[in-house]
């Protein structure tokens, strides 16, 4: 894959993700001191405050992998592996980009982390 590619995929990629960023935090809940609920009201908008979090958690690390490969496309360091130093794969960038390592050292971090 051309670099200029995956520099445009990428960018896309940040921008809607800045947006949906953007959108998430819009749709946060303020808080609800002053607007007395029900038990019933207070445990919805305290799990949908959740999910909406983890949504939000989720699409704040993935930003962060995706400004990454751009700053290593820019110091030439991309489509190498950032614990093994090897080739990623084609295959894999085309599916994931912003994908910092092989899929073996990735696997690898996955299981430490579980
Ligand atoms: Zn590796």
């Amino acid at each position: 894959m051309e670099t200029i590619t995956v520099r445009r995929r990428l960018e896309a990629a940040r921008d809607d993700l800045d947006r949906s960023i953007a959108v998430l935090r819009g749709e946060r809940p303020v808080s609800s001191a002053d607007s007395p609920q029900d038990d019933a009201d207070v445990g919805t908008s305290l799990s949908e405050a959740d999910r909406a979090e983890a949504v939000l958690a989720s699409a704040t690390a993935q930003r962060t992998e995706v400004v990454d490969a751009l700053q290593r496309i820019q110091d030439g360091s991309y489509g190498k592996c950032a614990d093994c130093g090897k080739p990623i794969p084609e295959g894999r960038l085309e599916a994931r980009p912003e994908a910092s390592r092989c899929v073996a050292c990735q696997s690898k971090r996955d299981r430490m982390r579980r």
